[in-house]
C-alpha cells in the first residue's frame, strides 16, 4: 500500500480506537502512555473491553516480578494474530506447501501457538514439536525434512551444535529458513546460525501484550530492519527520559498502539525496547516502516559503575573476535561498593593475549572495565528451547 494510503488507514483506525475523529496521527502524542504497571494493576482481566463470553483464548507473559500479564483474544484477535505471523513467514520466503518445524514453546507463551496458527494460515504443514528434548528435534528434522524452523536464536545455536556433533553437515540439513526471536541477538550470531544450520535466518519481533510474535519481522531480501505491520500496530519511538518523539533514525523506546485489536487494545504501550525507525523504501517493495533490531529492553539494561550496558552490545563486541563463540554469560557482583562485571565466554583458543584483546575492545567501545574469563567449549549454560538468561546479577542477592 502506498504510504499516504497507509497513513489514511491508520488515521481512520486510530479514530475508531479512541472514539473520536482525528485530524492527524500526531494527535496521538497528546495521549498518555500505557505502562506495564498499568496492566499489572488491572490483573487479571480488569482491562478487558469486550464481554467475557467473547474471549476465545488467554495467553500470559512471564512476569519477572509478581503476577504475569494476562492477554485475552477474541476470535477476530486470533485471526489477526494468524494473519500477521503468516505475513512474517511469507516475508522470510516461506511458501504454501512447505513444512514448519515449530520449536517455540507451546503454552501460555505466545511463540508456539502464534507460529502454529500463522503457519497453517499461510498453508504450511506445522510440526508442533515445542521446545526442549533436543535429540527428538534432530530426529524429526532429519526424518520430516522441514523447510522452515521457528525458535529462539539461542536454541537455533544449540540445534546447530547438536547436528555438528553428530557429524551432520549444514548442507545435509533440510532447513532453509529460520524465524528467530523472543530474545535480542546479533549479526555475529546470525552469521553463525546461517552457516551452521544452512539457513537464511530472519529476526521476528513481538510481545504478548501487543499480540505475540508478528508485530514486525525482516524480509529475506534485505534482512536490514524489521517491517512493522503498522496497519495493525502503530509504532512511535520516543526519548526514554522525556517521552518526546525522537527524530527519525534516532534511537529511543518503542511505543506501540494496537489499531484493530478487540479484547485488549492498547494505546501508546511503552514496550521498553530500544529501537529506531526507518521509512526509506525497501528493495522488497514493502512500504511498511522498518525498526532496527531491538538492542535490548530498557529494563534489561545493566548499569555497571554508572555506565549503561546492554548484554546484546557486549555480545556484538566480543563476537568481532573470530576466536570467541556466542556462548557467554555476564556475571555482575558487588565487591564493597564497586560493581564488578565479568563476561564468561567459550573459546577453544584460550590465552592471556586473547583475553587482554577482548577486555581492551570492551573498554574502548563501552567505556567501562569489564573482565573477560575464557571458558572451555561446552561449559556454559545452553538454551533448552526457551529464552536463555545471559545475565547473572548477583548484586540483588
Ligand atoms: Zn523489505
Amino acid at each position: 500500500m502506498p504510504r499516504p494510503e497507509l497513513e489514511a488507514l491508520q488515521l481512520r483506525r486510530l479514530g475508531r480506537l479512541v472514539g473520536r475523529e482525528l485530524g492527524s496521527l500526531d494527535e496521538l502524542q497528546s495521549l498518555p502512555f500505557t505502562r506495564k504497571e498499568d496492566l499489572r494493576d488491572g490483573y487479571p482481566l480488569g482491562r478487558l473491553v469486550v464481554p467475557r463470553e467473547q474471549i476465545r483464548r488467554l495467553h500470559a507473559s512471564s512476569g519477572t516480578t509478581g503476577k504475569p500479564t494476562v492477554v485475552p483474544y477474541t476470535r477476530s484477535d486470533l485471526d489477526l494474530f494468524a494473519t500477521v505471523v503468516a505475513r512474517c513467514l511469507a516475508a522470510a520466503g516461506a511458501q504454501p506447501g512447505m513444512t514448519l518445524h515449530n520449536a517455540y514453546g507451546y503454552g501460555l507463551f505466545t511463540g508456539g501457538l502464534g507460529f502454529h496458527d500463522g503457519g497453517e494460515r499461510l498453508g504450511l504443514a506445522v510440526v508442533p514439536v515445542s521446545g526442549g528434548m533436543t535429540e527428538r528435534q534432530l530426529t524429526l528434522i532429519s526424518d520430516l525434512r522441514p523447510d522452515v524452523i521457528a525458535c529462539t536464536p539461542s536454541y537455533a545455536l544449540t540445534l546447530a551444535q547438536a547436528f555438528s556433533e553428530r557429524g551432520i553437515a549444514p548442507e545435509e540439513i533440510s532447513l532453509t529458513i529460520a524465524m528467530l526471536g523472543a530474545e535480542p541477538w546479533t549479526e555475529a550470531m546470525r552469521r553463525e546460525i546461517d552457516a551452521n544450520l544452512g539457513v537464511r535466518a530472519v529476526n521476528v519481533y513481538g510481545l504478548s501484550e501487543i499480540i505475540g510474535p508478528g508485530v514486525s519481522s525482516e524480509c529475506s531480501e534485505e534482512r536490514s530492519g524489521l517491517h512493522v505491520n503498522e496497519d495493525h500496530f502503530l509504532p512511535e519511538v520516543v526519548d526514554a527520559e522525556s517521552g518526546e518523539p525522537v527524530a527519525e533514525g534516532d534511537r529511543g523506546v518503542l511505543v506501540l498502539t494496537t489499531l484493530t485489536k478487540e479484547a485488549f487494545p492498547l494505546v501508546r504501550y511503552w514496550t521498553g525496547d530500544i529501537t529506531s525507525l526507518d521509512r526509506s523504501p525497501c528493495s522488497c517493495g514493502r512500504t511498511l516502516v522498518r525498526m532496527s533490531p531491538p538492542a535490548g529492553r530498557a529494563d534489561d539494561m545493566l548499569i555497571v559503575r554508572g555506565v549503561n550496558v546492554y548484554p546484546s552490545q557486549v555480545e556484538a563486541i566480543l563476537l568481532e573476535l573470530p576466536e570467541l563463540t556466542p556462548y557467554y554469560r555476564i556475571v555482575i557482583a558487588r565487591t564493597g561498593t564497586l560493581d564488578e562485571a565479568t563476561v564468561e565466554i567459550e573459546t577453544s583458543e584460550a590465552g592471556a593475549e586473547l583475553q587482554a584483546r577482548a577486555e581492551r575492545l570492551l573498554l574502548q567501545t563501552i567505556g567501562c572495565t569489564i573482565a573477560v574469563e575464557l571458558r572451555a567449549p561446552g561449559t556454559l549454560p545452553r538454551s533448552e528451547g526457551g529464552k536463555l538468561s545471559r545475565v547473572d546479577d548477583r548484586r540483588r542477592t
